[in-house]
């Protein structure tokens, strides 16, 4: 049974790669019967955000992540808490403490500028090597010493003392296979001057402690791993097994020769698909979005989707070494198109509910007209006996507000135009015969046998191809007077099937719609 956890720093913007993370960590963890974890990686102080934590919380729960254990938003849950790490900073001292013991880790006492100078010295000569010994710079220094400079307030920082060798470590990353890297030589920080832990010290204290059995992390990660190696070893605990994610990235036209296509790294600033929230706020629904990381995460997914169509995703057999390690591609044209084929293939009650609650929370006038024709949309989410499947249109619950508007009477609206179908006193003269014959009753083929009469009688063409022989003449063919009908019944010339559509309106509507034409 693996254990796995996403540990998101809460910087109050929740990252599609925090979910990206998640999937993958949650399928490892619920494959294997193993347990899921939240904890909170909130060691830096400078970037977090008032109320981060709580949106971090919700936006997972939003797209239906489950934690079994973990940080939630009222306290923790589970025995190996706390799981927020700056409630845990008395138990990183513990294991600092055994360390410095050890003579694995000492005070450094060297100022930021300091630092910063030799910061601008290694970004000047990146390759060597010799500049890294400019950190340890107060690793000799005596007892008395480093007593005396505590005593005089001065602030310090807790180092670990690395070693000079030319060892090398090797990782065998469930994703990538085997990384190879030169053993740890730096004196790296371990707790900030503040007694906060860094990333590297809190990340092998708590993945021992909460014994975590995988790591899914950025591939952003891989070159500190020879730091958490060292202190995995020293501490004499067993290393988890580390899963490296690639990075999220887009393909684009290259700026400088808009012929070749480039691919670079998502950017928060640029890409606003990136955030979490994009996705909940143009209600792009939680399955989607599954099915989508799914398609990235897994090169065998669509393969098993298409083999699979009606199989819940919680049910593919994720396996982590099918996962792409040059860069997830995230495609916003595919994501649209996934989002046609899930929604398209969802029963019509779960389109609504779906719907219904993220209108709730974004577009509250549109709910309270879902709730009060609850059955009018759901019949208009099922036609497409004759026609389309209009479920496959819906790109997204914002899109599916415009797109299934002209169902309710306050959000109809005239969006084409009828003109272009015939001349106006044509319209009249169609619109009244129409109403005439009209019996609401009617199956599909005796309404149709009218439409095809009224068709002939006014001089149309009976079938389409005999327009497209006098395209002049505005007296058109059956489909301009199809449009018409689509039109009056719609707004829109491109709507579901005229019948099916005026059944799930009702007698009423339809009347009142087509009696303005025929004026
Ligand atoms: N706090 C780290 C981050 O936000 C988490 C890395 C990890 O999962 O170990 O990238």
């Amino acid at each position: 049974a693996a254990v796995t956890r996403i540990g998101p720093s809460p910087t109050g913007f929740v990252h599609l790669g925090n979910l990206y993370n998640a999937i993958i960590a949650e399928r490892l963890a619920h494959q294997s019967n193993g347990v899921f974890y939240l904890r909170i990686e909130d060691t830096d102080n400078k970037r977090e955000v008032e109320g981060a934590v709580d949106t971090l919380i919700n936006a997972m729960a939003y797209f239906g992540v489950k934690f079994d254990e973990g940080a939630t938003a009222d306290g923790d849950n589970g025995s190996y808490g706390p799981y927020r790490q700056r409630q845990r900073k008395d138990i990183y001292h513990v294991f600092a403490k055994w360390l410095v013991e050890n003579g694995l880790a000492y005070p450094c006492f060297m100022t930021a500028e300091e630092i910063d100078a030799i910061r601008e010295e290694q970004t000047a000569n990146k390759e060597d090597p010799g500049i890294y010994g400019k950190y340890a710079k107060c690793r000799d220094l005596s007892l008395d010493e480093i007593k005396a400079a505590i005593d005089a307030g001065k602030p310090w920082v807790l180092r670990y003392k690395g070693e000079m060798n030319d060892e090398k470590i090797t990782v065998e990353d469930a994703i990538r296979g085997k990384i190879e890297m030169p053993r740890n030589f730096m004196d790296f920080v371990l707790l900030k001057s503040d007694g906060i832990p860094t990333y590297h010290f809190a990340h092998v204290v708590d993945d021992h402690l909460m014994r975590s059995t995988h790591v899914i992390r950025g591939e952003e990660w891989i070159s500190s791993l020879p730091m958490h190696v060292e202190l995995f070893s020293k501490l004499g605990w067993k290393q988890p097994i580390y899963c490296h994610t690639a990075t999220l990235m887009k393909i684009e036209p290259d700026e400088e020769d808009p012929s070749k296509l480039k691919k670079r790294k998502l950017s928060k600033r640029k890409d606003p698909e990136l955030a979490l929230a994009y996705y909940q706020q143009e209600g792009i629904s939680r399955d989607v979005v599954w099915e989508f990381l799914l398609t990235v995460l897994n090169s065998n997914y669509e393969e098993w989707r298409l083999a699979n169509p009606d199989t819940p995703y919680t049910e593919f057999p994720y396996t982590i070494n099918k996962m792409s390690i040059s860069g997830a591609l995230v495609d916003m044209d595919k994501l649209r198109d996934i989002a046609k084929d899930t929604i398209g293939r969802m029963a019509p009650e779960k389109v609504y509910e779906n719907w219904l609650s993220w209108c709730e929370e974004y577009n509250e006038e549109f709910a309270s007209l879902l709730k009060q024709y609850k059955d009018r949309t759901l019949a208009a989410l099922a036609v497409g006996k004759s026609g389309k499947n209009p479920r496959k249109d819906i790109e997204n619950w914002k899109q599916a507000c415009d797109f299934m508007s002209f169902y309710y009477e306050e959000t109809f609206k005239l969006e084409d135009n009828m003109d272009e179908q015939a001349a106006p006193d044509v319209q009249k003269e169609f619109f009244a015969k129409y109403l005439e014959s009209y019996d609401h009753n009617d199956d599909s083929s005796a309404w149709f046998e009218k439409v095809k009469n009224i068709t002939t009688e006014l001089g149309f063409a009976a079938k389409p191809k005999d327009y497209k022989k006098n395209p002049d003449d505005y007296k058109g063919s059956i489909v301009h007077i199809t449009n018409m009908l689509r039109i009056a019944l719609t707004g829109r010339a491109n709507a579901p099937d005229i019948h099916e559509v005026s059944h799930v309106l009702g007698e009423d509507i339809v009347r009142a719609r087509l009696a303005k034409w025929a004026k």
